[in-house]
């Protein structure tokens, strides 16, 4: 039998930040997980994913932005790599779009007046755009390409020069008095704290999150430009366009050079995290197709590559629309939950370790309110 103080179930961008954080401080932690970076299964895979510094999804999130910015700062002078690209953030949408204004107010929170733009203004910055001229826009700074890949390598590094990564899968958990088994196929492990970051195999640990949790299939397309100076970095925005109900696509410039990377934001369909298999269907990317013709000419060539990753979503709460993230100690038990997907949890990935750390180390620690389970009603 092996001890440790604290095993990390899961090292995806969330258990792989929490393990960081914890042998940091000195902690006695193991990790767990049977995939390695790169592999192309759960959530955290792929080269990039795009860090926002002003959430339209919530007015806390600017400072959690900001603390995770520190983060990968840090983690990028430790690992001696890039882990960040800055880039503008376009968010645009019809008429009194939301999104734009929940952009706008949570710069405004902190003292950035950001304009309001129209359509017209977008498409003459930035020539790969034809957005509708009355369009409302907004074009935010301190945003940046993550390059999750990089990040993901860069999170392990330390666990895997310590000897405290376990490349396998965790098959049972057994409460103790004071303890939890964590038993693989290979040992057994007598933890003090377990910290489960399984991402969209979360239930198969904890059946009773399964009600609040969805898990959707994301199809991500590389689209090679029409015209490859207007979609180039620097020349061409990240962005978000919400078009309308369940029509929102993201996208990023072809900074290497495989194309215009874009992605519809609203969900795909429910999926088993493991009863699903890539690639994306042209039909999946039917609707980004339609998207960039209509919207952005510059990038709406033929499609080049495909990709499909899963959203772990949370649904709707007393206190929230859904969408959000579960960051908590588990009643009654040793477990801590980090569930931070939703389609937007990469780029908070070290300050979410930090706070996953915390709650299993720290009994003083309280989590923000946002993120407890207790604003669902069955953990009240
Ligand atoms: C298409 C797509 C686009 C996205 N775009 C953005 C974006 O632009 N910006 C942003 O901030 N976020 C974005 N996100 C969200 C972000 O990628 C997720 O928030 C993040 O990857 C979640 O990481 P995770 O560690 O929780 O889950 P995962 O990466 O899925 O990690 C879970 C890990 O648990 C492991 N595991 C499962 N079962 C076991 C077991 N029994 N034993 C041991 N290990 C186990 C798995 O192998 C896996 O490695 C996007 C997500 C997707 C899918």
């Amino acid at each position: 039998m092996r001890r440790c103080e604290v095993a990390v179930i899961g090292l995806g961008l969330m258990g792989a930040a929490a393990l960081d954080a914890l042998l940091r401080a000195g902690v006695d932690a193991v990790g767990f997980d049977p995939l390695e970076p790169g592999s192309s299964r759960g959530s955290s895979h792929g080269s990039c994913r795009v860090f926002r510094r002003f959430n339209f999804e919530n007015p806390h999130y600017t400072a959690l932005s900001d603390e995770a910015l520190y983060g990968w700062d840090r983690l990028a002078v430790e690992s001696g790599r890039q882990l960040l690209i800055p880039c503008p953030i376009l968010e645009a949408g019809p008429p009194g779009s939301e999104t734009v204004r929940q952009s706008r107010q949570a710069a405004l929170d902190h003292g950035r007046d950001t304009p309001l733009l129209s359509g017209a203004q977008v498409n003459a910055r930035f020539p790969a755009f034809a957005l509708p001229d009355d369009w409302d826009a907004v074009v935010q700074d301190g945003g940046a390409i993550l390059l999750t890949q990089v990040a993901l390598e860069a999170l392990r590094a330390r666990g895997r020069a310590e000897g405290r990564i376990r490349t396998v899968a965790v098959t049972g958990l057994e409460p103790g008095g004071d303890h939890v088994l964590v038993r693989t196929a290979e040992d057994s492990w007598r933890a003090e704290r377990v910290i489960l970051a399984a991402g969209p195999w979360m239930d198969r640990f904890l059946p009773a999150l399964a009600p609040v949790l969805t898990v959707t299939r994301q199809s991500v397309g590389w689209f090679a430009p029409t015209r490859p100076k207007s979609t180039a970095l620097g020349a061409f925005p990240i962005f978000i366009i919400e078009r309308g109900r369940d029509d929102t696509v993201y996208g990023f410039p072809d900074f290497e050079g495989r194309g215009v990377k874009a992605a519809p934001h609203n969900h795909g369909p429910v999926v088993d995290a493991d009863a699903w298999e890539p690639p994306a269907s042209d039909a999946e990317l039917a609707q980004v197709s339609r998207f960039l013709t209509e919207l952005i000419p510059g990038a709406a060539g033929p499609i080049t590559e495909r990709d499909v990753c899963l959203y772990t979503n949370t649904r709707p709460s007393a206190e929230d629309a859904g969408e959000e993230f579960i960051i908590d100690r588990w009643p009654g038990s040793r477990l801590v939950v980090g569930s931070a997907c939703s389609g937007h949890g990469a780029k908070f990935a070290p300050a979410i370790g930090e706070r996953l750390a915390r709650l299993a180390t720290d009994p003083g620690f309280e989590i923000e309110p946002f993120f407890r389970l207790s604003r669902y009603p069955a953990f009240a």
